[in-house]
């Protein structure tokens, strides 16, 4: 009897990984490798852990997690991974003869961590070189019309704040983004852990920008919260890994701003914020069961 295999890929900025799921959702197969870099480097890192997680015998979909805006299978502007515009459906279609889904990881993770805590209504905030957003309200995750819905890194809190990728100033991201923080600080890919390193040193622009990411994180949970009332908050991705001393400050902003307002206070956000523990391929799992019908529908559309 064959069994039919729901492939899921997350393509991340460094590693990409692969979970195989089988009828019942459970992972029985898992593999990742260092990502390269530009299409053809991500296309054949995409095909090898696909081979590595695929059983010979069983016919599969595969559902891809990729930064960067994805419309009909295409991936457009995912800075971080050299991708400026790529097909991405239709090449890995047509090596690996599977039905092929793509869409942004962030939504793929939302869909992931809900089936995880089998809820059906949270918002995941991802705090990694960008900040973005995904929402699952009633069992499904809000894809929008344009492909930005979720973006609330680019929400502007400040226009006295730092000059933001996207031309703006003080947007969320531009405080609480990895890759804006490593500009400012002219780090590397340590950066936030090193500003934290260097504030607990007492370091006085360190602790600003500590403060400023803190500031960004709390107004991205007041904007999900406002927006969708979630059950939950689920705050993951690179800087998710500090831990505590991510949370801790998040927090506290989020108490010093609802200080003087009963109304947020009666929101308890405090309460509903929680942090990604780490390990789980979450995004993997998520982009395994995406609706791959309208992926396939996609991809003739596209
Ligand atoms: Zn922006």
């Amino acid at each position: 009897m064959s069994v039919r295999l729901r492939i899921g890929i997350d393509v991340g900025g460094s590693t990409t990984e692969a979970v195989a799921l089988d009828g019942s959702a459970r992972v029985v197969a898992r593999a990742e490798q260092r990502t390269v870099r530009g299409a053809a480097g991500v296309v054949e890192g995409i095909l090898a852990v696909i081979d590595a997680v695929a059983a010979p015998s069983g016919a599969a979909t595969v559902g891809i997690g990729i930064p960067g805006r994805v419309s009909h299978g295409r991936v457009h502007d995912a800075v971080n991974l050299d991708i400026s515009d790529l097909d991405l459906a239709s090449e890995i279609s047509a090596r690996s003869g599977a039905v092929v889904g793509v869409e942004n990881d962030v939504r793929a993770a939302t869909r992931g961590i809900g089936l995880d805590r089998e809820s059906s209504s949270l918002a995941y905030l991802n705090l990694g070189t960008g900040v973005a957003a995904g929402v699952l309200l009633d069992g499904r995750v809000n894809e929008g019309t344009r492909g930005v819905a979720g973006e609330i890194g680019h929400l502007s809190i400040d226009p006295a704040g730092p000059l933001c990728a996207c031309g703006q100033h003080g947007c969320i991201e531009a405080f609480a983004g990895g890759g804006s923080i490593a500009r400012r600080t002219g780090g590397g890919p340590f950066a936030v852990r090193d500003a934290f390193d260097r504030a607990d040193d007492g370091d006085a622009d360190s602790l600003e920008i500590v403060a400023g990411l803190a500031r960004g994180a709390a107004a991205a949970v007041r904007t999900l919260a406002l927006a969708v009332d979630p059950e939950c908050i689920v705050i993951g991705g690179g800087i998710a890994r500090l831990g505590e001393r991510l949370r801790i400050p998040v927090l506290r902003e989020l108490g010093r701003a609802a200080q003087g307002s009963a109304f947020l206070r009666s929101l308890r956000l405090e309460e509903r914020v929680e942090l990604l523990p780490p390990g789980v391929p979450i995004g993997a799992i998520g982009a395994a069961l995406a609706d791959h019908r309208r992926g396939a529908l996609n991809l003739s559309a596209g």
